[in-house]
Order: structure tokens, then sequence, then C-alpha cells
């Protein structure tokens, strides 16, 4: 007998040990990786084995191990240091960390389609041999057995006269072995659909060839393919996919939102068949758990997905790419707080793979890597039949109020649809804000209304005539009186997209259509406005960040921007980062046909060098000044950062709790390591859901030791304080 540790799979924060359990004799196959449930509290749950122990003097005091899950180990050596590693940098519990591996976050009721497949034991041999006279159906049955050479299922069993009460009998005699076998739902193959008709271009090739070396070698490097949108990323993705197939081995593509990406996982499947597999969020859990089984039995050789597919077990990586590597959705918002690009690093670390980063505009922190020479870089200058690319103006909507142009659209933008819909071309126009007004205010007082739950502006939405708070949905009738003068003098004001659609639609011929998070709620919506447009019903997309990215639509020869500044101003230091990538990125939507496009930015900040930047689509003057700017005021990439986020329904105890905090970090040790502790301060939006919050900034250049001591406090299991390790934003 044996013992093992435990980590709990409960989403109970402050459970950071192991529990040592003992492990029956009928067990014995239990091991580090295997899943199995447990006593824990009175309760049976999940637990993972993370080690192997000897056993206690006192064994009497131990439970022992209920049941094992599965009939093989969930996590290999691989997903274990990785694992291990995500708890000590995520500042999360073990078991956290492992669940991130799990499909659905606990497999106890998995109801996967699972079978019961038989396969004969030795003692089954033995009895096969001795050949004795009775039970002649039992002995049928091993013979059947013994030539299939693999486990199989009753259904198989019966097809050839063999029924469960046999194989019952066979079990229970230890003839033969029960084990889980899946069906699943779909294991046809499909030949690699052998398009490769397009002839790279120089920079095309070099980069393929830059990737197969590397994964012929197992090197194991990562790469930055730093290409201008439309320079033809896709297909080095594709042909390395290939080599890597070629070489027997997995490629996992992470994406940043499948629906915004619809055409990539198109442009696969037209290549490589049936031959992938896709994650995305919506899937079920069963669903998943098929893709997962596909991926780590070697079934399947490619995998698309979603941040969190990074989690995927897989018998033979050999490649990750990650498209659009500078998109916010990769970094995890809920506990614990992962960045798929990290994560990513780790697991090619460990299997010997090589990662392929790919964007436009990469993050500071992957061209930060190149520049200090951890990774390498490749670049697609021009877009491969030679298209230029877009001119784009900016627009100065101060002088458009000069001028008594007080509407949403400036003269030139206006002038530049008339002449789309005379061309018969297609037009995309970017607003970063939904609803209709913005917000509403009291002409006489002043008064603006507010979320009674959340520190923030209701946002006037046509649909109902409503009032909406956008962080905790609350809805209000729009008031006919203002709430504190009753004066009736109410009004809306700033632009949303709903009063964007509604200005586009006065131009002659335009027949705009709008994607916002309004208009995507239903599933598929995504990809059936893009189809609509795309077919032609309609002349003009309008919306949030979403019209910006990743689509591929011919006919669009002209984009505008309607408040380029929008983002610009938040006191964030990545604020100048974000709208960097989205106007070029919003830029890169025109032109991509045989026509070339145009472009406007309107804005008040005409000045602003950041616009100047993304108008002439100059990537690395951006990044060689912001980079600069980061080093100057001690930013990422050049230190580390931790934000911890208090949170309590009373203002004082969250600014108490938080001053608390600050006061165990201001140590010694901590100033004579150069780590800065900023805070408490109110977050940029004070309250949500009732919940006041306030933030503390932690920067140096080495966090790990602030993190231990954390770990190690009463902090770290106390409800209302989050950790963000490398926070996508500081307020
Ligand atoms: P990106 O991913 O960089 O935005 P894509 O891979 O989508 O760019 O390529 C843009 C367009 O150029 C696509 O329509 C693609 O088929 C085409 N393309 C890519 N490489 C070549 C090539 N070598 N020759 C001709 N066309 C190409
Ligand atoms: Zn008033
Ligand atoms: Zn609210």
């Amino acid at each position: 007998m044996y013992c093992v540790n435990v980590a709990i799979n409960l989403p109970i924060k402050n459970l950071f040990r192991q529990y040592t359990y003992s492990v029956p004799d009928d067990m014995a196959c239990l091991d580090v990786g295997w899943r199995c449930l447990v006593d824990f509290a009175g309760r049976e749950v999940e637990g993972f084995v993370v080690a192997r122990v000897p056993q206690p003097e006192n064994l009497s005091k131990l439970k022992s191990v209920t049941r094992v899950i599965g009939s093989e180990p969930w996590f290999d050596a691989e997903m274990i240091a990785t694992a291990r590693w995500l708890s000590d940098y995520y500042m999360c519990s073990l078991a956290e960390a492992m669940r991130l591996f799990i499909p659905g976050k606990t497999s106890i009721r998995m109801t996967e389609k699972t079978v019961y497949a038989y396969g004969i034991t030795d003692l089954g041999r033995e009895l096969l041999q001795a050949g004795t006279g009775r039970a002649k159906l039992q002995l049928k049955a091993l013979g059947i057995l013994d030539n299939a050479g693999e486990p199989l299922t009753g259904a198989e069993l019966l097809e050839q006269g063999i029924s469960q009460a046999v194989m019952r009998g066979l079990a229970e005699k230890g003839a033969v072995q029960v084990s889980e076998k899946r069906v699943l739902r779909d294991s046809y193959f499909a030949h690699v659909a052998q398009d490769e008709t397009l002839v790279l271009t120089e920079e095309q090739e070099r980069a393929v060839a830059d990737i197969s070396r590397d994964m012929t070698e197992a090197k194991g490097s990562t790469y930055l393919l730093r290409g201008v949108t439309g320079s033809g990323k896709t297909e080095v993705y594709l042909r390395s996919a290939a080599r890597a197939l070629e070489m027997g081995r997995q490629v996992l593509v992470l994406v940043p939102e499948i629906a915004l990406t619809a055409q990539l996982v198109e442009r696969f499947k037209a290549r490589f068949g049936n031959r992938i597999a896709v994650a995305h969020s919506k899937l079920s859990r069963n669903e998943r758990g098929d893709v997962w089984f596909k991926m780590r039995s070697g079934l399947t050789r490619i995998l698309i997905g979603v941040r969190s597919a990074v989690f995927a077990p897989f018998q033979n990586l050999g490649l990750v790419i990650i498209d659009e590597e500078h998109e916010n959705s990769y970094k995890q918002e809920e506990r614990p707080g992962y960045h798929a690009r990290k994560v990513a690093e780790q697991r090619c670390r460990h299997a010997g793979a090589t990662l392929v980063l790919g964007s436009a505009t990469p993050s500071l922190e992957s061209y930060y890597g190149v520049l200090q020479g951890k990774i390498k870089e490749l670049t697609l200058t021009g877009r491969p039949l030679g298209q230029p690319l877009p001119k784009v103006e900016i627009v100065d909507m101060r002088q458009e109020l000069a001028n008594r142009n007080f509407g949403v659209l400036s003269d030139r933008i206006r002038k530049g649809l008339e002449n789309t819909v005379a061309q018969g071309e297609q037009a995309i126009m970017l607003l970063n804000r939904r609803g209709y007004s913005t917000f509403v205010m009291c002409r006489d007082c002043g008064h603006t209304i507010i979320c009674d739950h959340c520190d923030v502006a209701m946002v006037y939405h046509t649909a109902g005539q409503s009032l909406r708070c956008h962080y905790c949905g609350k809805t209000l009738r729009v008031p006919q009186e203002c709430p504190s003068c009753h004066s009736r003098r109410i009004k809306f004001f700033g632009t949303g997209t709903q009063k964007a659609e509604e200005e586009l639609g006065t131009i002659a011929g335009l027949r705009p259509l709008r994607m916002d998070q309004d208009s995507t709620q239903r599933k598929f919506a995504h990809e059936e406005i893009i189809r609509d447009f795309k077919a032609g019903n309609y002349n003009a997309l309008v919306g949030t960040q979403m019209v910006a990215k990743g689509h591929d639509i011919p006919k669009v020869t002209f984009v505008g921007v309607l408040s380029a500044d929008s983002s610009l101003h938040l006191p964030d230091f990545r604020a100048t980062e974000r709208t960097f990538d989205l106007l070029t990125q919003a830029a890169g939507r025109a032109g991509r046909g045989e026509k070339p496009g145009k472009v406007v930015f309107q804005t008040y900040d005409a000045e602003s060098p950041v616009l100047r930047y993304a108008a002439e689509q100059d990537y690395v003057g951006f990044a060689k000044e912001e980079l600069r700017t980061r080093k100057e005021y001690g930013y990422p990439p050049f230190c580390e950062m931790l934000k911890l986020i208090v949170l309590d329904e009373v203002a004082g105890n969250a600014l108490n709790l938080g001053q608390r905090i600050v006061n165990f970090l201001h140590t010694k040790e901590n100033a004579e390591q150069g780590i800065e502790v900023l805070g408490p301060f109110p977050a940029l939006v004070g309250k949500v859901r009732d919940y006041y919050r306030f933030n503390i900034l932690i920067k140096g250049k080495d966090l790990s030791g602030v993190k231990a001591r954390l770990l190690n406090s009463e902090f770290k299991s106390l409800r209302n304080v989050y950790f963000d390790v490398d926070p996508s934003s500081v307020i």
C-alpha cells in the first residue's frame, strides 16, 4: 500500500495545500497525474494526484481514495510542470491551475459518450489456454478478445453473440478488465486538400523555412511574424502547419475569438479538412471533452481554439501559432488571470515546440523580446500582390465645428460615403461606443443619470427607449423629468453606434448595418452580419471595435473612424498602444481587393503622434517611441507589474484593507530591491454592482519575492482581494 498527495478540485480560494490519502490495493494504478474521487470534509469531490508519498506512521488517521476516474492519467509530466509554474506565477492554488486543463472544470459527472469496453487479462489467457470444458460462451468471448488484440465494446461483442451477462461473469472472475472507451462523434479523416497553389513571396518562403527548420531541430524557439494587414500571415501559418503534420507533430492555433476569425477557420478547413478540431467558448462540456480526447489520442492533428485551448492535452505538439497575438482576449480577467501567450511559452518549452506569434501590431512585450534577442523576428513588409496600403487622412473635428458642422460625420467622411455609393463599393465605420447617446443630462441643473449600483453614467438605447448601465446591465425607462430639480429639459449627449447608424441612413443610397454587442447577442449573429455584408446586402458596416478585426472583404474601399482619440486619454499606460492597434487594424480593412483603400480618422486631437503613426502604418516608429516612454516611467515591459484589487460594499472597509496591504508591503527589503508599491487608489469606475473598488499597484524588476510573501500572508485567502498578475490595465 502507498499514499498520494491530492490537490482538491474545489473552487475555494484558500485551498492552497494538498491532502494525503491512502490508496487501496485494487486501485494500485493510481499515480501522479491521475484523477480520483476522495472524501473531503464529508463530501465526495474530485482530486488530482500530484505526488506519491511514503506511508505515514499513523495510517489509521488517513482516509483512502474512493474511486479512480478514467483509465489513464489525465496529466502528463509537461502539464503538471506547467500547472506548477502557473500556480507560482499567477498566485493561485495548484488545484486552480490544474482544473484549467480539464474540459468543463470538473469531470465528476462527465456524461461523455463513454461506453465500456472489455479487454482480456493474463488470467483470461490462462483460462483460454486451459480450455476448461464448461462455460462455452465465456471461452468464445475470451477467444474473440484475444484475437481482436484490443478491448471491444459490449455492442461489438453482442454482434458476435456474446451477451452482457457473459461478460459480467468473466469480469467477476478477473478474466477480463473493464475500461472506458469513447465513441467519437466524428472520427472520419479526409485527406489534406492540396490547395497549396499560391506561389509564396520571398518573405513568406523564408518565414516558412525558418519555422520548419526550428521544428525539425526541435529547438522550441519563439518567432514574431510581423506583417502588415493583408500581407499573407495566414498563408505562412497554413504552410508551417502542413510541415508540422509531415513531421508527425500536432499544431495548436490560438485565435482571439472564433466568431471574428471565421475566415481563418475556413481556410484551415479548406486545406486540412477533418484533420482539424475547433474549440470555441460555446462548446458544450461533452463536445469539449471529445475535442480534448481527439488531441490527446493524436487522432486529430490541428486544434484551432480560443484562449482556453492552450490547456488542451497533446500527444506530440510541434507548433503553436498565436494569431493577432496583441489581442486583449488572450488575458483571462477572472481568477486565475493567466495570459495564453505566457502559458504557450511554457508548454512549448516543455514540449520542444516552436511558437509563432503573428500580428500587424505586435504587443510591446513581444516586440521588446525581439529587441532583446529573445524572440526571432520574421517580417512581411508588403501585400503579396503589391496592393498599396490604404491612404489615411486625419480630419480635425475642431475645424468642423468652426465650419458650423455639428454632426457626427465630417464633411470628408460624408463625401467618402457618397463616393462609396456612387462606385458601388462598401465602407466600414468604427465608433467604439455602443448605444444611442452616451449620457443623459439635465440642462437646468447639470445632473447626469448615474447607475444606482455602479459609478457610471447610464447610456440611452433606442430599443425600449431605455437607459442602460454597461457595467451591471440595469435598465431604466427614460425619466420624464430630472430626478434632482424636476426640470423637464432632459437632454441626450454623446454619440453611440445606434445614433451613427441613424445618421448614415440619411445618406442617399447608403444601407448601413450595425455590429456591436447589442446586435450580436444571438449565437452566430456575428457570422450572419459579416455574411450579409460580404454578400452586398448592405454597403456600410458600422459598429464598435469588432468591425475592425479580422475580416477580409474585398469590396471595402473606405474606412472611417468617427472618434479616433476616444480611448487615447484613459489614464492607463496601455491606452496609447490600444489606440494605435485599433486604428491600424481598422485602416487595414480598406483596400484588400483590387482597388486601393481610403481611410479617414476623425479626431479632436489631430496633433497626436499616435494618430500619425497609425495613419502611416508605422509600427516600428510607434513601438520605439512608446517603449522610450514606458522605460522612462517604469512600465512593462521594463518591469513586472502586479495589481491588487480590493472590493467591499463599504468604501471605508475597502480602503482600510488596501492600506493594511500596502503597509505590509512597505518593507525595507522591498525598498532596497526597488519595488514600488502605489495606492490604494479608487478604480476608474469606483463602484461596480454595489462593490467599491480600490487598486494597489506593485512594480519591480522581479516580483517573485513579493508574490511569495503575499502567498504566505493572511491576504491570500481573503475573498475580496484579487491578485492580477501582469494586469492588462491599471485603471
Ligand atoms: P494576413 O493574415 O496577413 O492579414 P492573409 O494571409 O489573409 O493576410 O492574406 C491576404 C490575402 O492575400 C489573402 O486573400 C491571401 O489568399 C492572399 N495571399 C497570401 N499569400 C499570397 C501569395 N503568396 N500570392 C498571392 N496571394 C496571396
Ligand atoms: Zn435638473
Ligand atoms: Zn450598473
